[in-house]
């Protein structure tokens, strides 16, 4: 028996059994009603807003699912969190450098994104990082003068001239140097245009580390200096007379590492690479770490690639420690620490909520007590394989029923069992599938070569989304995101699924979900209600996933709607984005939209003429053609 089903089920159960409490990082619950909620601290306490409330909102203001919800207040609580953490180290510690938080622009360049981190952020002074012109400009435009800019990535002359305009107007923009031919045009640059640059290092990381992205760091690390390059920049800015300009030393380990103890071995080379530019006479001053700050999406608190075994706090001091540990004793001054923490401070901000259209079931429909006269021996050899199923012959039966399975398709195929026939054996194989999987569920251990059944018989939940447009990392890195229902969780979850979606890619699916108990290939949830709407919500997907998506079979960008959450616990509607209509996306392959209504036109007209149609109907669907050009790409009701 499936244990949800026989104690009186519960919203405490659920939100053990989604995990919300361990991967929500306090933002995300459940309320009594057995909706998700969101949770924000204000100073006269903390308030859950339902997320089926904003959902219904968001449904009354006309925009139809999927939509992307961004809550403003925790890109805000994340800049808090990150800078007063780093505060209160270094207060703890008594460290004499300060933090300075710097936002990475490719982890989500969405406009509303930087804009609330730059209004938001002004009060810390956190800065914006940009990897590439495009980034810097809309980072020029953005940033309040007086933060740190950090420039990475190949530049070329425009990009550096654009840098040296921001310094112009009170910017501290750094030009990291990741390659000697870089330091080159930099200093070029700033002759022609007559202003002093600010100047960092990449030094090349050889600690490894573990995680998805291990090769960010290492020998063969397509970023940074070697410690030979390190040194010719050092001699010709010396040499030049600019070695002032030479303040800052950065490294980026990788993304989402999980492993406290490898950020440790990162700083620690860093430091040392600090330390010998300051005994070289560099007048250095900052001390860049990249980012690598990871986002805990199992909850699980471990060095799985997608957790992390430390805090923020443990961040922190762990930092502060290896450099005081390096710098203290050969008496050198602390530098401030930067990080470009990217994930940590945007991932937790926005919600994919999607609907579910329809369910397959593989289930045994009621099967016959006793088989037809005359039905062919391997039916009847696959029905009585049914009777007597036993702990210990749970995998033989298994294997043999998949056997005869076989040979009835080919039978099939040959055309020497009918279609009724086949029918009927499949019928016979899923029921013998469920009692082997209801016997397992008894069992300490799956027996060997079962592993998989239980997900060969869960349901497929077929949802309004594109894993390729909204969550690419799934598809792209096995990323896992939470995914949860947003409501009817004081009822017990009877299905067991996996969720597919709109695409008719094989890829187009979730089949590994976290749960409380860890990760698992299907995931509990509800039966569907014929006259309710059943929403999902995917958590933690405000980092990357948004300008990596593309538009596998043209499905475009999602509505996007941010609402900012208010004391009294109700919330404004902040910002409403369309997504892309079938024109826009149409016009992104470079079609012409106009040409391609200009083009149905003549055939409708075609059809007049030759009588097919009247020229009232052809008016009728000209409408209509029209009207699906301005229209969603996704599933409408
Ligand atoms: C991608 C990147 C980051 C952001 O990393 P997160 O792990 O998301 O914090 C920071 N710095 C550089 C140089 C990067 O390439």
């Amino acid at each position: 028996m499936n244990p949800r089903t026989t104690s009186r089920w519960t919203v405490e159960k659920s939100a053990e059994l989604y995990g919300i409490r361990r991967w929500g990082a306090g933002f995300f619950d459940m309320d009594a009603n057995g909706d998700v909620t969101v949770k924000v601290k204000f100073p006269s306490g903390e308030v859950a807003v339902s997320l089926m409330e904003i959902a219904q909102g968001i449904a009354q203001r006309d925009h139809a699912m999927p939509v992307l919800l961004r809550i403003e207040n925790l890109l805000d609580a994340r800049i808090i969190f990150l800078n007063e953490t780093f505060r209160e180290a270094i207060a703890e510690k008594g460290y004499e450098g300060e933090y300075r938080g710097v936002f990475p622009v490719k982890v989500n360049q969405q406009s509303h994104v930087i804009e609330e981190i730059t209004r938001f952020g002004a009060r810390y002074g956190h800065g914006l990082e940009a990897g590439s012109k495009a980034e810097l400009v809309l980072a020029m435009a953005s940033l309040q003068p007086g933060a740190l800019l950090i420039c990475n990535g190949y530049k070329d002359e425009e990009f550096i001239d654009l840098g040296l305009r921001a310094t112009r107007l009170g910017y501290r923009c750094f030009f990291v140097i990741e390659s000697p031919a870089e330091l080159d045009i930099v200093i070029a640059r700033s002759r022609a245009l007559g202003v002093r640059p600010l100047i960092g290092a990449r030094a090349k990381v050889y600690a490894k580390v573990g995680g998805q992205w291990t090769e960010s760091s290492g020998d063969r690390s397509s970023f940074g200096l070697s410690s030979t390059q390190l040194i010719e920049v050092f001699e010709k800015l010396n040499d030049l007379g600019m070695i002032d300009c030479l303040q800052l030393l950065h490294c980026h380990l990788g993304s989402q590492i999980p492993n406290l103890a490898d950020i440790r071995a990162g700083v620690l080379e860093a430091c040392r690479y600090y330390a010998a530019l300051v005994k070289e006479g560099a007048p250095m001053g900052y001390l860049d770490f990249g980012g690598g700050l990871a986002v805990d999406y199992l909850g699980s608190q471990s060095i799985h690639p997608h957790s992390r075994n430390y805090d923020l706090a443990d961040y922190c001091r762990a930092i502060i420690d290896v450099i005081r540990a390096t710098l203290d004793v050969q008496g050198i001054k602390h530098p401030h620490i930067v990080t470009e923490s990217g994930r940590a401070t945007v991932a937790f901000s926005s919600v994919l909520m999607f609907n579910i259209l329809d369910v397959m079931h593989f289930e045994a429909v009621s099967l016959p007590e006793t088989l037809p006269e005359g039905s062919h021996k391997r039916l009847r050899h696959l029905f009585d394989l049914c009777e007597d199923i036993e702990d210990h012959n749970l995998a033989d039966r298994y294997t043999e029923a998949q056997a005869i399975r076989g040979q009835i398709r080919d039978l099939f195929r040959q055309g020497h069992i009918s279609l009724r026939e086949r029918s009927l054996s499949e019928n016979i194989f899923l029921a013998l599938a469920q009692a082997i999987a209801g016997r397992i569920d008894g069992l300490d251990e799956i027996p060997a070569g079962l592993e998989g059944l239980r997900q060969s018989l869960s349901d497929i939940y077929y949802g309004n989304f594109s894993v390729f447009q909204s969550l690419p990392d799934t598809w792209a890195i096995n990323q896992i995101f939470p995914i949860v229902p947003l409501h009817r969780n004081g009822e017990a979850p009877t299905r067991e699924a996996i969720i597919a979606d709109l695409t008719c890619d094989s890829d187009g699916k979730v089949d590994t979900f976290i749960t409380g108990r860890g990760v698992r290939p299907t995931l509990p949830l509800h039966a569907v209600n014929p006259d309710e709407e059943y929403l999902l919500g995917v958590f933690l997907v405000g980092a990357y996933q948004e300008t990596l998506g593309d538009l596998h079979n043209l499905l475009g960008d999602t509505n996007i709607v941010s609402v900012r959450i208010n004391e009294d616990g109700s919330y404004d509607v902040m910002k409403e984005i369309e997504g892309d209509s079938i024109a826009d996306v149409l016009s992104y392959v470079e079609y012409n939209p106009q040409a391609l209504f200009e083009n149905f036109r003549a055939i409708a007209e075609v059809a007049v003429r030759e009588k097919r149609i009247r020229v009232e109907e052809r008016k009728q669907i000209l409408n209509e053609f029209s009207a699906s050009l301005q229209g969603y790409t996704y599933f409408e009701k």
